[in-house]
């Protein structure tokens, strides 16, 4: 049994509404939409990123109505539940009104509030049908939003309105933005998915009446985490629901699902009980022996390096909603580089990019890139990202082909010698550099920062040099991209520096 029994009883005379998140919370995990209601408090707060791509969902909505002139916007709140039902009630009703935007609805104790719903012009006298749209700032069409898209019309139906199509509005990836406005025509694809939101529609009554009999127990359903957990979103209760397991708990075994799923089949709990002789994989193995180490050609394959060693780092941006000439949505465009330069003497210099401006970066930056590494030595990177950076950008300037077709050939990884030669049990079977780095030299890490993932550097860029007006501001959020960046290519000279010795045994 689960740790359920130790949260105070909930109070449940009556079942709590539902609304369009918390039923698909309930979809992911009966547990999760019971602890959203019933215990929020239990949650982890979205990280960095995942509040990024709120934030980044929040513009895409905005946008997106523009395409539909003359509609009306809701604005009361989640809190103001009465006076955006009453409002949307009222629009309805009003044959003027084109489009009504976060539209409230309430069906057996259900409410959905509705990106878009487009009137249907009907002959006089006729009621009015409609067209729900729903908009996301994904790419395709996922299963997720077919289930979002049959809570919302099954509470449209049961109110009574009549639905003539159901749409997803999403990024279409094929728009390649020139100058002037966003053409919004282009930005945005419009998906008919009608068909498959009836056939799931069946199953919303069913799923709704399980959920609201789940929510009248005074306590949670005992389900155990698993990686159910990570899809189609991650949970929040994650460290909720997790915290009593073991440190060596078989979740944490990396790699497929399919071998975690097996191994727990047979009843096997931490990564210490699968059985000697058990099917693994390298990275697996080296997680299940959980020692230090150290291959003999981990020294050779280090200093295969040539001085001097230039130690590269990219940030790259990818914007939704593309603001350069011949970009398209969600296209990486490189705005900063880091470059930790050290000599055969142990000298370091350090030199920094960072495009801080609304213009075109890619040229800049890449002016400043080849000035800065020169023709000598190697370029020490962390993954294979950099050559594929480069090797994108001489497509748009085929002026810098031939100095970066060099550069390429000067490139040397670090990932594979070190997935290839060494293994520390403080990887926990990861080999990205937020891992390494603080097993490796312990006193680094990426906490002492302000941006301290990749996944904040798309939107702190944003807000820096689209948002932000006030110089302080932009100037705290320069200096903390530069540091972020820094501290990567620092990272990799003293990982070098450490793994020499740990390979010459002194270490
Ligand atoms: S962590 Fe997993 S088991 Fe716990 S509530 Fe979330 S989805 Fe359910």
């Amino acid at each position: 049994m689960t740790e359920s029994h130790d949260l105070p009883s909930a109070s449940t005379s009556t079942p709590p509404r539902l609304s369009k998140s918390k039923y698909l919370s309930g979809l992911q995990c009966l547990k999760r939409v019971y602890l959203e209601i019933h215990h929020p408090q239990l949650a982890t707060a979205p990280d960095a990123s995942t509040q990024a791509i709120l934030d980044m969902g929040t513009e895409i909505g905005e946008l997106a109505r523009r395409r539909f002139p003359g509609g009306v916007l809701v604005t009361a709140g989640h809190r103001q539940r009465e006076a955006a039902l009453a409002y949307t009630a009222e629009l309805v009703q009003d044959p003027t009104v084109s489009a009504i935007f976060e539209g409230a609805f309430l069906h057996d104790g259900v409410l959905v509030r509705v990106d878009i719903l487009e009137r249907v012009p009907s002959q006089e006298g006729i009621s009015p049908s409609w067209r729900l749209i729903e908009v996301k700032s994904s790419t395709r069409v996922k299963d997720v939003h077919l289930d979002d898209l049959a809570i919302q019309s099954q509470v449209l139906l049961g109110a009574g309105l009549s639905l003539v199509s159901t749409s997803l509005m999403h990024i279409n990836t094929g728009y390649v933005y020139e100058e002037g406005e966003v053409d919004l025509t282009k930005l945005f694809t419009i998906q008919d998915v009608t068909e498959a939101v009836t056939s799931r529609r069946a199953e919303v009554l069913g799923q709704v009446a399980a959920m609201k009999t789940v929510l009248l127990q005074s306590q949670p359903p005992a389900i155990e985490p698993d990686h159910h957990c990570h899809s189609p979103y991650e949970c929040p209760f994650w460290n909720h629901c997790t915290k009593d397991k073991p440190a060596r708990w078989i979740y944490h075994l990396p790699g497929s699902k399919h071998v975690v799923g097996r191994l727990v089949e047979q009843g096997i709990a931490t990564i210490d009980d699968i059985p000697a002789g058990s099917t693994l994989s390298l990275v697996q193995r080296r997680v299940k022996e959980n020692v230090e180490w150290i291959s003999a050609k981990l020294g050779p394959a280090l200093r295969s390096v040539q001085y001097p060693v230039h130690h590269l780092d990219f940030e790259t941006v990818m914007l939704a909603v593309p603001r350069f000439p011949s970009t398209r949505p969600y296209q990486s465009i490189p705005v900063q580089w880091s470059n930790h330069i050290e000599q055969e003497s142990g000298e370091l210099v350090h030199q920094e990019f960072l495009h801080s401006d609304p213009t075109e970066p890619r040229k800049r930056w890449a002016e400043a890139l080849i000035e800065s590494l020169g023709e000598m030595g190697s370029i020490c990177v962390y993954s294979a990202y950099e050559e594929a950076m480069m090797k994108q950008l001489v497509e748009a300037f085929p002026e810098f082909r031939s100095a970066f077709n060099a550069i390429i050939k000067r490139l040397w990884d670090l990932h594979p010698i070190i997935k290839d030669h060494y293994y520390h049990p403080a990887f926990q079977g990861s080999y990205s550099i937020k891992s390494v780095l603080p097993a490796v030299v312990p006193s680094m890490g990426y906490e002492d920062l302000i941006i301290r993932e990749g996944g904040q550097v798309a939107s702190e860029y944003y807000r820096m040099v689209f948002v932000e007006t006030d110089w302080i501001e932009q100037t705290t959020i320069r200096e903390a991209l530069l540091r972020y960046c820094a501290r990567d290519t620092i990272a990799m000279v003293e990982l070098r520096r450490v793994l020499e010795k740990k390979a010459k045994g002194i270490g």
